[in-house]
């Protein structure tokens, strides 16, 4: 099946070839007979395969490359594959799906975006498998207080509950990357935010964490041009205090106060 048009490095093609690793990534899952499942990324279709002999009612993939649409096609002409980029797919469509499962070998270098996307659109599936490199896994995992703590962390936990479940090392993907990667499930959390809201999440995030080594009143002031002591002393929120230190609905909290 590998021609020469594969792997693609732009893509972040890098196959599984350990089907023990598959295997442990499909049980992950937890298939029911009445789950809709999607794959993101199948390639070669290492978990395709696999997914395709477990129970399911409805499977759909999606892949960017379209090299690997045809050769998905010939190989799995049942599978129902959208040939799209998952960083301009409508996730909110899928909130219509009950019980919906998805799983993947995200390409590392748009994994971050991919993910961001999908958990800030997306509230109505039951879980969700997905391997990305360690360190985003870590990142993704953070508590306030943590180095790694950051937009990606706050942002995901404040709409799901990640979780690693196990790493594997570069060995079991051709071509091996340059990293380990790291598998993790994420759970929905039920959070009731408006659309703007939403926004203003994503606005707070984005401003506070440009200057993460500053006091959070120094920020606001650069942000908004008046001091806010007061007004974040109101929020129940040390001035003085620097953005890892905030917990998710600390956020919240500034993002609809001056966001
Ligand atoms: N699932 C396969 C496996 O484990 O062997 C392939 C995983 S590979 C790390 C990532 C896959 O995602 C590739 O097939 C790549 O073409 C696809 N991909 C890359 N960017 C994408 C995007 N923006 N949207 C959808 N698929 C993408």
């Amino acid at each position: 099946m590998l021609t020469p048009n594969f792997p693609k490095k732009s893509l972040g093609q890098h196959f599984l070839k350990d089907k023990n690793i598959c295997a442990k990534i499909v049980k992950a899952l937890n298939l029911e007979p009445e789950d809709t499942v999607l794959e993101i990324g199948p390639g070669r279709g290492a978990l395709t395969f696999l997914l395709e002999e477990s129970p399911y009612r409805y499977f759909f993939a999606l892949e960017k490359d379209w090299d690997l649409c045809l050769v998905l096609r010939q190989e799995l002409p049942f599978l129902n594959l959208i040939c799209a980029d998952g960083l301009f797919f409508d996730w909110k469509r899928l909130n219509r799906f009950k019980k919906l499962k998805l799983v993947g070998n995200l390409p590392y270098n748009v994994a971050s975006p991919l993910l961001w996307n999908i958990f800030g659109e997306l509230f109505s599936y039951e879980l969700a498998v997905f391997m990305v490199q360690k360190e985003v896994a870590e990142r993704i995992v953070a508590k306030p207080g943590n180095k790694q703590y950051g937009l990606l962390s706050v942002w995901l936990q404040f709409f799901s509950k990640p979780k690693v479940l196990f790493s594997v090392p570069p060995g079991v993907f051709f071509p091996p990357p340059k990293v380990y990667s790291s598998v993790l499930v994420f759970y929905p959390r039920q959070v009731e935010i408006s659309t703007g809201e939403k926004k203003s999440l994503q606005k707070c995030l984005k401003v506070v964490f440009q200057q993460r080594r500053k006091q959070l009143q120094k920020i606001l002031y650069n942000y908004l041009g008046y001091k806010v002591e007061e007004e974040l002393e109101s929020l129940n929120l040390d001035p003085k205090v620097r953005p890892e230190a905030l917990s998710g609905e600390d956020f919240f909290r500034l993002a609809l106060k001056f966001f």
